[in-house]
């Protein structure tokens, strides 16, 4: 049995988080964490009791959808209306935050910014992040230490593959689903 890391776990809740996104166009997850205890989370969603993204399709204007409250300012939020300090507190979540949300994670004292992937990484922001001493980290989401069985899973498709690959005389068919083996376990 191998422990989960800080990092893997609290990413994954990020990941988990972003599920519960309203809005088509990025699922986002955001998790606050203070001497390694969650005190936040969110996900961009609309604002409590309005219309949804996946009901109603975005509210696009300038080419960025104006309807919902992104998931770092929605951690953020959630600690101001329980009154729970943010000072020194870091944040992981599964995109690079945009800029608005990062001047928010900086003024909210914010000292460590975890994210899984990069998103249009804004260069002001990146300056902003530097001039005010907050760390940003790529940590990306490890399936293997959230999955088990990840490890047989892909050990399995490639016997498959290899089977196939023995087996069929069509070529373009047996790479294209190498391929997407190969997209989907990153191999
Ligand atoms: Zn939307
Ligand atoms: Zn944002």
């Amino acid at each position: 049995m191998q422990r989960i890391s800080w990092d893997q776990y609290f990413m994954a809740q990020s990941h988990l988080l972003s599920l519960r996104s309203t809005c088509t166009r990025l699922m986002v997850g955001a998790t606050i964490v203070r001497d390694k205890r969650i005190i936040a989370g969110g996900y961009n969603g609309s604002v409590s009791g309005s219309v949804h993204c996946v009901d109603e399709g975005c509210y696009v204007i300038d080419g960025h959808c104006v309807r919902t409250v992104h998931a770092e300012a929605n951690a953020l939020l959630q600690c101001a209306k329980f009154g729970v300090p943010t000072e020194n507190a870091d944040i992981y979540v599964t995109h690079f935050p945009c800029l608005q949300c990062s001047k928010q994670l900086i003024q909210s004292g914010i000292r460590t910014v975890y994210y899984a992937e990069d998103y249009k990484n804004h260069p002001y922001a990146i300056q902003l992040f530097k001039e005010a001493g907050v760390q940003t980290k790529k940590v990306e989401l490890n399936y293997l230490a959230v999955d088990t069985n990840y490890k047989e899973k892909e050990m399995y498709v490639k016997d498959l593959l290899d089977k196939i690959q023995d087996l069929s005389d069509d070529h373009k068919e047996v790479k294209s689903l190498i391929h997407k083996a190969e997209e989907l376990f990153k191999i």
